[in-house]
């Protein structure tokens, strides 16, 4: 959650004039923060989860599942509960640290949890994050109505149906906010921010969002498909004829209101870095791993009561929070608007960030708008090409909601400013500096995933991203490329089935030939798993390349656990190698379990990492059975929430198969997947073989 300050939210047309004055202060203060924190160096390896979930209301009579708009209330008793819980503990815990924290989300029937406190990195700390998910989710569910319930899905099939009400209480969609045909404004977090974000980011576009994803054909699917569930004819507000007029193509499910994608819950995880240089690093390194993860855990392959063509949420949520005007988008000359953007201010990273040596002029080949006098500024400031240019390049956009309280602040004591861009900035990575004066030091969001049905899997994409930084800063390793190719992968992650049908950009050779050219950066050598990775074990026939016996030498005397391969002999001449050289497409199979002779495999290099740390049979155990799930939903030996809720629709005697989710199957559906999170039945084909005995052990089923 961003900033949520109170007081009287600005319409649109207030806002604009002020956002020349929040671009500028915002700067100023970004100036006088890193002033101090610079230098900040020596913060620990501390991370944590955020996931979001949906409450949804039962209504067993009538088989229909609907969303829960309490919200606030139940946040009531969270926190009662949060605080009753906090006194209880002895000693330091007693600060409330230690007992998990619940927070608003844009949608009302929306919850999003964190652990109380963050994480160590330390396999007996890996080993506590599936518990304290559970413990949030217990948390959550025993303060809901006996027919309610938090589900950790990503898209709830049937926001913004039609046919009948998707709400409790039901409610009709004519809310000024939103203006949209299909949800209600009551959907919205009710605080003043919210709505009126809603209402500014159309007002700034100037028309409604508009939101088509692809339908899924299925055997009687009409084509072409023109959906017959849109109110094509409504006359409650000018924006009603713009479905008409071509926002809503046809063969796609359209929707066009900030809450359909705000109202998708994801899984993101923030690392701190123990210096700005290291969180440069990390950021960089995580920015190729994050469409790989997307595809990885897609989990959202219905919207508006349709089955779609695609398995992931990015799309939506990109389209839903797009504020670019006709010309910001190209449609028309610039006249108004200030410049051309190819993105939404919802989208991929668009450059690398940092002053690593092997990060190439070439890899930010990506078209780059920047604020130039944000830049001109940074750079008198001080601040180099490459984070000036990231700051300048979020500084394209307007504040969105400003507080009429909130103009005029104090710079050095204030970053509400400079906060108010970055944090509508949603890009698959964000880079955060410490908040002034605090205990908390540089840190790196990695935001692309989908939340997953069980904790088991959100622990276990958790654990597998925190582990792969570690490997990445043990062994220095280089997953530069080109970021356009980062971005075709981010379009490939969405398509259906994506784990078995498409291949990835990805840079052949990780290791890297020389020693790092890095002096200042002493982050990387002196921290994580610093040992020689041992020999592989490899844990499974199918990882790929693992004898570490000839390994050539990698930097900092860490041996890379890897036989050179063809191309690293080309990479160690002067003659730098052709970046079109440097990457190759790969299934996500071979990226994650690794190809013969040729990728290690990214589940190889953690279990390497792992090799480097001593820790007890138990834990190393414990730590493969989460990324045994990883591994195997890479290989498609197990598959994808998308894939499981797709086949769940498909074959459900009341589907007609016509694409359409109806209130039963999505009924069902969602009571079923709560039967597997219980560990009540088992998913074969989708959970591991044990899961739900397992499961069971765990008590709190
Ligand atoms: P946002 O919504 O702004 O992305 P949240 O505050 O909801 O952020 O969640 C941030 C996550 O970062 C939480 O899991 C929290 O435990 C974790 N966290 C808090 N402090 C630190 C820290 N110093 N280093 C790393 N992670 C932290
Ligand atoms: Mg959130
Ligand atoms: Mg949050
Ligand atoms: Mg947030
Ligand atoms: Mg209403
Ligand atoms: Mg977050």
């Amino acid at each position: 959650m961003g900033l949520l300050s109170l007081g009287t939210p600005l319409s649109w047309p207030d806002t604009k004039p002020l956002a020349e004055h929040v671009r500028e202060h915002g700067i100023t203060q970004f100036l006088h923060l890193w002033e101090q924190i610079k230098d900040r160096r020596g913060d620990g390896l501390l991370w944590g989860d955020e996931i979001e979930y949906i409450v949804v209301s039962f209504d067993d009579e009538q088989a229909d599942a609907r969303l829960s708009l309490r919200q606030a209330e139940i946040l009531k008793v969270l926190a009662e509960s949060h605080a009753d819980a906090a006194n209880k503990l002895p000693g330091d815990a007693a600060a409330g640290g230690h007992v998990p924290t619940f927070h608003p989300e844009y949608g009302r029937f929306m919850l999003e949890s964190t652990p109380g406190a963050p994480y160590g990195v330390t396999p007996r700390d890996l080993r506590t994050v599936e518990a304290n998910m559970r413990l949030r989710r217990r948390i959550a569910r025993s303060h809901l109505l006996p027919h309610e319930l938090p589900v950790t899905l990503t898209s709830f099939p049937r926001l913004g149906v039609t046919d009948r009400p998707f709400t409790d209480p039901p409610l009709e969609a004519n809310g000024s906010a939103s203006r949209s045909l299909f949800l209600p404004d009551e959907v919205i977090n009710p605080h003043a921010r919210f709505p009126t974000l809603t209402a500014n980011i159309r007002q700034r576009r100037g028309a409604k969002v508009a939101i088509n994803m692809p339908i899924f054909h299925d055997e009687l699917t009409p084509r072409p498909f023109v959906d017959p569930s849109i109110p094509w004819d409504r006359q409650l507000f000018p924006e009603d004829k713009e479905a008409r007029a071509g926002a809503a193509l046809p063969d796609h499910i359209y929707m066009d209101a900030m809450g359909f994608g705000m109202g998708c819950c994801c899984l993101q995880v923030t690392f701190q870095a123990c210096s700005v240089q290291e969180a440069r690093t990390v950021y960089d390194q995580l920015v190729p791993v994050g469409p790989l993860l997307l595809a990885l855990t897609a989990a959202s392959p219905a919207y508006r009561g349709y089955l779609a063509n695609v398995d992931c949420r990015w799309n939506v949520i990109s389209a839903a929070v797009d504020d670019r005007t006709r010309e910001e988008r190209g449609l028309e000359p610039l006249k108004e608007s200030r410049m051309l953007m190819q993105k939404s201010r919802y989208d991929s990273v668009d450059s690398y960030i940092s002053q690593d040596p092997a990060n190439r002029p070439e890899y930010n080949d990506n078209p780059l708008p920047v604020d130039e006098k944000v830049k001109t500024r940074l750079e008198k400031a001080g601040i180099d090409p490459l984070l000036a240019t990231h700051l300048a390049h979020l500084f394209i956009r307007d504040p969105l909601v400003i507080f009429s309280e909130m103009v005029d602040l104090d710079d050095h004591q204030s970053m509400d400013h400079f906060e108010n861009i970055q944090s509508t900035n949603w890009q698959t990575m964000r880079f955060k500096p410490p908040p002034p004066g605090g205990q908390i030091g540089w840190r790196v969001e990695f935001r692309s995933m989908e939340v997953q049905v069980t904790d088991f899997e959100n622990a276990a994409f958790s654990i597998f991203i925190v582990l792969l930084t570690r490997a990445i800063l043990s062994f220095h390793l280089n997953f530069y490329m080109p970021i356009s190719k980062v971005d075709v992968n981010m379009k490939r992650a969405h398509i259906r089935d994506a784990v078995n049908t498409q291949k990835f950009y990805f840079r052949k050779e990780v290791f890297r030939s020389k020693p790092r050219h890095h002096a200042r950066d002493s982050s990387v050598s002196g921290r994580g798993g610093r040992g020689t990775p041992r020999g592989s074990r490899a844990p499974s026939p199918n990882r790929g390349a693992t004898s570490s016996a000839n390994g050539a030498a990698a930097s900092n005397g860490v041996k890379s656990p890897f036989p050179r391969t063809s191309t690293s002999s080309r990479a160690a001449s002067p003659e730098p190698t052709p970046v079109e050289e440097e990457y190759d497409e790969f299934t996500l199979n071979e990226l994650m379990n690794g190809k013969d002779g040729s990728f290690p495999g990214l589940i190889t290099l953690v279990y390497n990492y792992l090799d480097s740390l001593t820790m007890d049979v138990e834990t190393r155990c414990e730590l493969g059975i989460y990324l045994d799930l990883v591994s195997k939903r890479a290989s498609g030996e197990l598959i994808t929430a998308a894939t499981w809720i797709r086949n769940f629709v498909r074959t459900h005697p009341e589907y007609k198969k016509d694409s359409v989710v109806s209130a039963k199957v999505n009924y069902d559906m969602i009571k079923q997947l709560n039967a597997i999170e219980r560990g009540e039945v088992d998913a074969p084909g989708f959970l591991p073989k044990g899961f739900a005995q397992r499961r069971k052990a765990q008590k709190d089923a």
